[in-house]
């Protein structure tokens, strides 16, 4: 390991949700943080309120499935920052349909964001944590990766990311970088949201119901992702790898 390495966090789907949660949290941890999102006025927004709470931050728009706004968004974040060391693949989306309903479209823009986007966003910030001899990547999966009715598209990527996340700390190990998943349950945000009401439930109901499942008798909120993000990308977390743990108020989805 360098000396000391560079501490500037990128956290992909930052402009809101689980994504702006960790990038407040990561601030107060310390770390420059790079907001990424293809919300780039919500991106801005969020960097903004940690500048203003005294913290080093920017936001930048990019979409994640596109090789050369990754490499353009990561070079931007190494100029205003420094080196990115810290990598939070957490942008994604849902485009739920049974199989037999379900189009190309669905099926291609789902893995474009999460697959391909972890990959290229990981592909890119792999050279500056080789550089530095220190490196953290967590990626989001999902409880979901378990299987899950109506997110055969989903299910697979999150499903997806658990491999890439061994595959990358067998091959990051030596080069000082941890590289582990966070498999979140229910959660609420804008995309729990976005579910109830594709399913003509109000929010409320639907998280009154979902917690009646849950051991802990209560929906997860975004900081309970950004806790888990802290740990992982501590110091104290250096043997922890290869890991995917699921956060979800209980050992089942
Ligand atoms: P969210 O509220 O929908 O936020 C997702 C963010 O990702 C949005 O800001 C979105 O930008 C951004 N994004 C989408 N596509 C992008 C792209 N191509 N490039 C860059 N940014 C993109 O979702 P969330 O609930 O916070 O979820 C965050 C992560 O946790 C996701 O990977 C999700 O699959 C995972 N997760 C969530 C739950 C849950 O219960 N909420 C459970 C398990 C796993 P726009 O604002 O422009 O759309």
């Amino acid at each position: 390991m360098t000396e000391s390495p560079s501490r500037v966090a990128i956290v992909t789907g930052a402009g809101r949700g689980i994504g702006a949660a960790i990038a407040r949290k990561l601030a107060g941890d310390g770390f420059a943080v790079g907001l990424l999102d293809l919300d780039e006025a919500g991106a801005k927004a969020g960097a903004e309120a940690i500048v203003a709470d005294g913290g080093r931050a920017t936001g930048v728009g990019l979409d994640v499935s596109d090789a050369e706004q990754v490499e353009a968004a990561v070079a931007t974040v190494a100029e205003q920052l420094g080196a990115p060391t810290v990598l939070i693949n957490n942008a994604g989306i849902t485009r739920d349909n049974l199989l037999f309903k379900m189009s190309e479209a669905d099926w291609d823009s789902v893995m474009g964001v999460h697959l391909r986007g972890s990959f290229l966003m990981s592909r890119a910030v792999q050279k500056h944590q080789t550089e530095q001899g220190w490196g953290r990547i967590v990626n989001l999966s999902s409880t979901s990766a378990l299987g899950n009715r109506g997110q055969a598209n989903y299910s697979t990527a999150k499903a997806g990311l658990q491999g890439f996340t061994k595959t990358l700390a067998i091959e990051l190990g030596k080069f000082g970088v941890t590289v582990n998943a966070i498999a979140p349950g229910f959660i609420a945000t804008d995309m729990t949201a976005a579910t109830a009401e594709r399913i003509g439930m109000s929010f409320e109901d639907f998280k009154k119901a979902a917690a009646q499942e849950i051991p802990v008798r209560r929906v997860g909120e975004p900081e309970d992702i950004a806790n888990v993000v802290s740990f992982l990308v501590s110091e104290g977390a250096g043997f922890v790898s290869g890991q995917v743990i699921y956060v979800a108020g209980g050992p089942k989805a």
